[in-house]
């Protein structure tokens, strides 16, 4: 646990109704149900939990998430199982509300199919908590049976949206910009990682060329004042990863110190936090605000400014959407 806070702070986090938008299904597995799986293979904690560690390099990372976590995700019982652990883990943290993907072509490995696999995480979700659930793929999975799948996902009741991620310096293929816009016209949100391997250039023509409004990450972006700029103007939300930031060693972050978030919420520019992959940072959402506000200087009224970021962008009614800042300004009175 690389980050802790005295008592009252703690008790801040905890009950500071919040979000979470970029959480990565796979890369969240408990790690009791790894052990219970394969309790040789798993039974001291990885080294990645070390709070020094530091990733080679993304396809360090990616080689690790195969070998790591490929394994467990056979079935949709073994999504719902992971799921019920995760967003109970979620909402003991505070989230109201969760924004959750699943990396699309595993589909194809299994003999569920996606719609098995979106109930099962579904139903997981405890009481009163909002899920959403996100069908993620990358650069180059538009291809042979992945090809099909993607477009079966679009027709999906129970997929909430679809989210692009993987290496990023893959090359964009002509196909995602047509496929983004249809997923929009078949009612799904649309979402992109950029900004974290490739710099504001990239996030650039994710906004260009894919329409999004929602980046995850998306860091990169204080390389050019201008795209900087544009994400104010364009009200653009980047979902914020820090503590990966930090140990997947993106350029301009050297440091938690040195994490951008800083410069760009000062800016204006509208952003989120969240731990995107638990198991491979050994992470936690309440130590993202931990290391926003010991680090990076973030007040805790800066932080409730955060958690309402998340609530503003939440793809829910606008009743819900009341309710929940409703619960968040009731909460901020008290501090
Ligand atoms: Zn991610």
């Amino acid at each position: 646990m690389p980050y802790s806070a005295d008592s009252d702070f703690e008790t801040f986090v905890r009950e500071l109704p919040k979000t979470e938008t970029h959480l990565h299904m796979e890369g969240a597995c408990p790690f009791e149900l790894l052990q219970k799986m394969d309790p040789i293979k798993y039974a001291e904690p990885p080294a990645f939990w070390d709070d020094d560690f530091r990733y080679e390099s993304f396809d360090q990372f990616m080689q690790w998430y195969g070998e790591y976590c490929s394994a467990f995700f056979t079935s949709a019982k073994r999504y719902g199982e992971a799921a019920e652990i995760i967003l109970a883990n979620c909402y003991a943290q505070g989230c109201r509300y969760v924004e959750t993907s699943f990396h699309l072509p595993v589909i194809l490995f299994m003999e569920d199919n996606g719609p098995a696999v979106l109930d099962a995480i579904r139903s997981a979700a405890p009481e009163g908590m909002e899920l959403r659930i996100f069908a993620g793929m990358c650069h180059d999975d538009y291809k042979d049976a992945g090809l099909d799948l993607i477009e079966e996902c679009l027709t999906w009741d129970g997929l909430d949206g679809i989210d692009l991620h993987g290496p990023e310096y893959t090359a964009l293929e002509p196909w995602t910009a047509d496929v983004w816009e249809r997923a929009r016209q078949a009612g799904k949100f649309t979402k992109a990682h950029a900004g974290e391997f490739m710099g504001a250039d990239f996030v650039d023509l994710c906004l260009d060329e894919l329409k999004v409004i929602r980046i995850e990450h998306g860091v990169r972006s204080v390389e050019n004042l201008a795209t900087v700029k544009r994400l104010v103007d364009e009200g653009v939300t980047l979902d914020v990863c820090p503590i990966s930031n930090v140990k997947l060693a993106v350029d301009g972050v050297s440091s938690m110190a040195a994490h951008p978030i800083r410069q760009l919420f000062d800016a204006g520019v509208k952003v989120t936090i969240n731990s995107d992959d638990p198991f491979f940072f050994g992470n936690s959402l309440r130590e993202e605000y931990y290391a926003l506000n010991q680090q990076l200087g973030f007040s805790m009224n800066e932080l409730v400014q955060v958690a309402r970021n998340g609530f503003d962008v939440a793809l829910v009614s606008e009743s819900k959407r009341a309710f929940f800042k409703g619960e968040l300004d009731s909460f901020a009175k008290t501090l």
